[in-house]
């Protein structure tokens, strides 16, 4: 089918969010504390609208649903992934998620969660946590019966256009001053392991202690992710990381630059500048889906974008 599905984004209010969604993209936020843009999403909690065409008012849920051709007939109970622009004002907590395995044994049918960040702009002096200092299980818990959270958390910094994948089992957190755009599994199995002692309405926020320390992978060891970039003229196609899960890329587009879409399903979200797909207008802030078989498609104009696909 030549028909791209245009997503109207859902917005989720956070303590920790702000108004960056709105000075950065022209969305109409809900609040001035919006954490979230669902840019690409078929989850219960924010499930996209198809904004165009003939499937305008439907859901991408219920298009997975009814019309699983668009998606090249993918076994998946539901789409299989999840993109969101995260604006945190203030620091996330501290996290890990569980592998399918152990997922699906908390609750069945359940996934686990590979992540992968690309910051889209941050602080000068921003940070973020990937990764903790302990060797093995025995000095994690003890650690974290001890409270040495300081020692425990490895932060690094960070500047724009970094990319970080997070596997399942590690540890990890955004901190104030970071925009960035999340590719994920569609899961949402999140276990808390700190939360700087913050209170919310008075009172701590859950932690689930006894399941991170079940899924944190120790020692921790970096995710590889071999960046490989093609120039095509002046445009260039930068892969960030090829994973089972998914493999994103980065487009940039000077001018003219022809793609051949030979995938289940594409997505791409427009970060920087304007430009066109073949003769429809896109300009940033514009997450779209281009559908089993679309073919060759051509870009125009000077703009970035974060492309995905699973391959597989
Ligand atoms: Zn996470």
């Amino acid at each position: 089918m030549k028909e791209i599905l245009f997503m109207e984004p859902v917005f989720k209010s956070m303590i920790w969010g702000g108004v960056r969604l709105r000075t950065e993209f022209d969305y109409e936020l809900p609040s001035d504390h919006t954490g979230e843009c669902w840019a690409i999403s078929a989850h219960p909690n924010g499930d996209c609208i198809i904004k165009n065409g003939p499937y305008k008012g439907k859901s991408l849920s219920w298009l997975w649903e009814n019309n699983r051709h668009l998606f090249g007939n993918r076994s998946e109970q539901s789409f299989p992934l999840l993109i969101k622009i995260i604006d945190a004002k203030q620091d996330l907590s501290i996290q890990v998620h569980p592998d399918d395995v152990y997922a699906n044994l908390s609750k069945p049918g359940a996934l686990g969660k590979t992540e992968c960040w690309y910051i889209l702009d941050c602080d000068q002096d921003a940070e973020i946590i990937i990764g903790h200092s302990a060797k093995d299980k025995d000095e994690l818990r003890s650690m974290i019966e001890k409270e040495r959270w300081l020692e425990l958390i490895r932060s690094r910094p960070i500047k724009k256009g970094d990319f970080f994948q997070i596997r399942p089992g590690t540890v990890h957190a955004i901190k104030a001053g970071t925009l960035l755009l999340e590719t994920q599994q569609n899961s949402d199995i999140t276990y808390r392991l700190y939360d700087y002692d913050r209170l919310d309405k008075g009172k701590p926020r859950q932690l689930h202690i006894k399941e991170s320390i079940d899924v944190i992978n120790c020692p921790h060891e970096d995710a590889p992710i071999g960046v490989n970039t093609i120039k095509h003229d002046s445009s260039e196609i930068k892969e960030l990381i090829k994973d089972k899960y998914y493999t994103v890329q980065k487009i940039k587009v000077y001018g003219e630059l022809n793609i051949n879409q030979n995938k289940d399903f594409m997505n791409i979200s427009v970060i920087e500048g304007e430009g066109e797909i073949d003769s429809t207008k896109l300009s940033k802030g514009d997450h779209f889906i281009l559908p089993y078989e679309y073919g060759m498609f051509r870009l125009k104009g000077e703009m970035s974008l974060i492309v995905s696909f699973i391959d597989n």
